[in-house]
């Protein structure tokens, strides 16, 4: 069986891929570059899906915190077309399909929720207005939006924050931490919905594999933390004191204040579906997640 993911070359695509190829799957990237085991965006629109596949998953997507990039109107719409186009040709093709794939995963963010400092958020509150993010997360959900005619069964992964040893926020933090530079960012009280690599691959799978399984999944862990309460876990896992919290107002020069908001504001998320679902995580709370990507034992 072959499994297609739309930026799969990234960092959870890595993750998925290896994962179920230990599972037996076969699986094809759809890249901007070409390359064995990949097919490119203009030949997913010529050739169509390859014959077998049995699920489809939509992954690609701009970096949206990548500091070497200014927050500014031509960036914000690489953001969105990233994201849009991608997951819009993904569901193109698979209407296109003689033979539809069994499933569609696609992804979503927990901005979806705008931030607030209390409100609790389950996958049956409302949301997806409000913000930038909030939009951008409303449109991306509706470019993968199936024809009601077509019977490909259907899931929203609303992602938290990936953490993982080699990629995004972990990697970026790693050194400052390392060095006893880190600490929460701001007042270090906004929620942090956060999610193991490990789990959010485990949870595409699951998406693929269990029938029963459709409409939108908060993919984020149900272990709820502040920013302060990861940058003492994370520092304590390197032995690190975390205590030097990162201003809002240097996390507002950085990156612009639109962007910053991920960072300095957050939203309290529960995987209420996803538990209700069956899905077991093998990282349920921030010590044993730090604990798997520290190299160092976890002390606290
Ligand atoms: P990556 O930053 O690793 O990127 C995934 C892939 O997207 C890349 O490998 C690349 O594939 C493709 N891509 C990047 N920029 C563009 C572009 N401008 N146009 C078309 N394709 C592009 O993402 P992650 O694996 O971390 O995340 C995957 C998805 O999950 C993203 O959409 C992200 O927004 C979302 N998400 C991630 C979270 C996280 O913490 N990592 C949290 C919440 C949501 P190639 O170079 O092969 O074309």
């Amino acid at each position: 069986k072959t499994v297609i993911i739309g930026g799969g070359s990234g960092f959870i695509g890595t993750a998925l891929s290896n994962l179920l190829r230990s599972c037996g799957y076969d699986v094809v990237i759809v890249s901007r570059v070409p390359g064995s085991f990949r097919m490119t965006w203009s030949e997913l629109e010529q050739n169509g899906l390859p014959k077998n596949t049995a699920a489809v998953v939509s992954l690609a997507g701009q970096n949206i915190l990548d500091m070497k990039r200014r927050w500014n109107s031509g960036f914000e719409q690489t953001v969105r077309a990233s994201r849009i186009n991608t997951t819009l040709s993904l569901a193109k093709a698979i209407e296109k399909a003689d033979v539809k794939p069994s499933v569609f995963v696609s992804t979503s963010g927990v901005g979806y929720y705008p931030p607030h400092p209390s409100k609790v958020y389950t996958e049956y509150s409302e949301g997806g207005k409000g913000d930038y993010f909030a939009e951008l997360c409303t449109d991306w959900e509706l470019a993968a939006k199936l024809p009601t005619d077509v019977n490909t069964r259907q899931v929203i992964i609303r992602s938290g924050v990936v953490l993982g040893r080699r990629g995004g926020m972990i990697a970026q933090l790693y050194l400052p931490f390392f060095f006893g530079l880190g600490g929460p960012v701001g007042s270090g009280q906004q929620y942090l919905p956060w999610i193991h690599l490990h789990d959010i691959a485990r949870l595409f799978l699951y998406a693929i594999e269990k029938e029963n399984v459709e409409g939108v999944l908060n993919g984020v862990s149900p272990d709820l933390i502040t920013s302060k309460q990861f940058a003492r876990a994370f520092g304590g896992s390197l032995w690190r004191p975390a205590l030097i919290p990162l201003p809002e107002f240097a996390c507002n020069i950085l990156l612009g204040s639109e962007r910053a908001r991920m960072l300095t504001e957050g939203q309290k998320v529960i995987p209420q579906r996803t538990l209700e679902l069956g899905f077991e995580y093998n990282y349920p709370d921030i010590r044993s997640a730090c604990q798997e990507f520290s190299p160092l034992i976890y002390t606290d």
